[in-house]
């Protein structure tokens, strides 16, 4: 049996995962009353204390164990869910309703569960809307409870060694302690390539398949599963010879990252001697170690959203210091290149953010920098904080979803007149820290050369840019067969890029998700690229490609794919470009 959905491989690392199933299910949800006799309603109601207790303790005792580098937000989480196993407007109506019903714990939790998510459903603002999942989430854990079950949050501490957690859905909290507990894939069934679960499964370098609807009715606990991230496959019942098939895959990727290993230290040059960059990305402070493990020359990306997610109140400028001073204390020496914040659409957070009408388009609204524009004072702590940083090692500024030249000369002002307040109260930074801007939606690429003019540096973000570009909703699963980082439009915007870059003077990196694409890194080479930015676990992948290319040859070959870009096949003449021959080329 085959199950598949969004794959979330940890490409050029260990994308594919063999193990047994740990299926955390819910406990069978009744659906019509469940009656008990007059004299047992005492007991259900004892039942029901007994269970938010054990509830309670187990998320308490997951607070008490998370460790000292996990973001602040993350306990913060756990804390919600504690209080809201304390919240009337839940438990109050659940004990009412098994007495006045006479029925069973479960049923009552179940039905007044679906009359909150109703009221969820029901509210305008999104923010709101939002916390059904926060409900979910609690009413999950005391049913689990109830059922005599377990519960990620349960699990903290146990050996998961080798196991394949199979969930309904993980919270960033189960996430890490499930991934310190040593288990070796995740499979939810909800999710997207860009919830929570999906970025710190990424960071964690484990292997995850999300939005497998039903994952835990159709997956034994205890049965063998593979999962394999880069097909964005589950498999299950395992015949002989596609369990020998994976074992093997398994296998030679452990041997050939165990012979990687012993490549960190050699130079990222290309066979005619030119240096090319390979930085890795930040999504959490504990990755800078394996930025440094696998040789990172720097961090061209630590996205700072981490900081803002699952707390009800605003990071202040000296938590979002500490961050950036642990980022720079993790790297010892290498720089760091703190994105501004980036919030909006994918990465929505409880406490800030405009209410659009439902028929707004978020991804074209009020996010990222035009948010902290829109917003100078949740803005000015993380610029003054980052500002400060710079003072304690090499730190560089970048500012997400640029759009117009006078958008960023705003924020170019802004940084300005903050320096200037530190100035005057005597706070050190490094006036020369440089200042970056990304390429993510297409204006930014056709007028590079004038940001390019303004800025130290250009980073380009395909992730976006090509959601823009072709109009693909990146998060939509229904439209994802649109979604190519490799269209020729998005080529051309990308090349666009690089050549105002090289106009200008200005340094081009890319920290989109095809800067870690081993099968593209041949043809960015080619196209000019000499800065690439990924998750830390594909670095050394890329290393040896960039290794084993000529780029004179590459320059050729892709010169020759522009000319031809809208004829044929491009993907062909990739593939030509990746074999290094010249079939299909000439
Ligand atoms: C991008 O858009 O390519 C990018 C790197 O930013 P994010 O994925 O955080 O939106
Ligand atoms: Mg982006």
């Amino acid at each position: 049996m085959t199950l598949s959905c969004h794959g979330l491989g940890v490409r050029g690392s260990r994308s594919v995962a063999l193990g047994p199933a740990f299926v955390i299910a819910r406990g069978p949800s009744p659906s019509s009353p469940e009656r008990v006799a007059p004299e047992a309603v005492g007991l259900e109601l004892a039942r029901l204390d007994a269970a938010l207790d054990a509830a309670r303790d187990a998320l308490r005792s997951v607070r008490s164990r998370i460790p000292a580098a996990t973001p602040v937000s993350v306990a913060e989480f756990i804390d919600t869910h504690i209080l809201m196993m304390e919240d009337a407007a839940l438990v109050d109506a659940v004990r009412e309703l098994i007495r006045a019903e006479a029925c069973s714990a479960e049923w009552a939790l179940q039905r007044q569960r679906d009359v909150l998510i109703r009221v969820f459903d029901a509210m305008e603002d999104p923010y709101l809307r939002s916390r059904r999942h926060d409900l979910d989430h609690v009413v999950l854990q005391i049913q689990t409870q109830l059922g005599g079950g377990v519960r990620a949050e349960g699990l903290a501490g146990q050996d998961l060694a080798g196991c394949v957690v199979v969930a309904e859905d993980l919270a960033p909290a189960d996430a890490i302690l499930l991934g310190q507990g040593g288990a070796i894939a995740f499979v939810t069934e909800f999710g997207g390539p860009m919830s929570h679960t999906a970025i710190l499964a990424r960071s964690l370098n484990i292997p995850a398949v999300v939005g497998v609807h039903h994952a835990t009715q159709y997956l034994r606990h205890g049965e063998t599963l593979v999962v394999d991230g880069d097909l964005g496959a589950v498999l299950a019942d395992l015949d002989p010879a596609t369990l020998a098939f994976y074992q093997g895959r398994i296998r030679a990727l452990d041997e050939r990252r165990a012979a990687q290993r012993c490549t960190v230290d050699r130079p990222s040059v290309t066979l005619d001697g030119v240096h090319i960059g390979l930085f890795a990305n930040l999504e959490l402070p504990e990755d800078a170690a394996a930025a440094r493990v696998n040789g990172a020359a720097g961090v061209g990306l630590y996205r700072t959203e981490f900081l803002y997610m699952n707390r009800s109140d605003l990071p202040d400028e000296a938590e979002h210091l500490e961050a950036y001073r642990a980022v720079i204390d993790g790297l010892a020496g290498i720089p760091v290149t703190i994105r501004t914040l980036d919030l909006g659409v994918d990465k929505q957070v409880d406490t800030v953010g405009p209410t659009c009408p439902p028929a707004c388009n978020p991804a074209l609204g009020l996010r990222a920098i035009r948010l902290c524009l829109h917003d100078p004072e949740l803005f000015r702590p993380q610029l003054r904080a980052i500002l400060r940083a710079s003072a304690h090692g090499p730190v560089r500024l970048m500012i997400p979803m640029i759009t117009t030249v006078g958008e960023l000369d705003t924020v170019l002002a802004l940084i300005a007149q903050v320096r200037g307040e530190l100035a005057s109260e005597g706070i050190d930074f490094d006036p020369a820290m440089p200042i970056g801007g990304m390429v993510e939606v297409p204006s930014a690429a056709l007028c590079a050369r004038a940001l390019a003019q303004r800025l130290d540096f250009l980073s380009i973000g395909t992730n976006d840019l090509t959601q823009y570009t072709l109009a693909v909703d990146r998060m939509d699963d229904s439209v994802s067969y649109l979604y190519d980082p490799v269209h020729p439009a998005v080529l051309r915007l990308i090349r666009m890029t690089l050549e105002a870059g090289r106009a200008t003077g200005t340094p081009v990196a890319m920290c989109g998700e095809l800067a870690g694409d081993p099968r593209y890194t041949r043809l960015l080479l080619g196209m000019g690229l000499r800065e690439f930015s990924m998750q830390a676990g594909a670095l050394l992948d890329i290393k040896e490609l960039v290794r084993a290319s000529d780029l004179s040859v590459l320059e050729a070959q892709v010169a020759e794919l522009f000319k031809r870009l809208d004829e044929g096949d491009p993907a062909a003449l990739m593939e030509a470009i990746n074999r290094g021959s010249d079939a299909g080329l000439g």
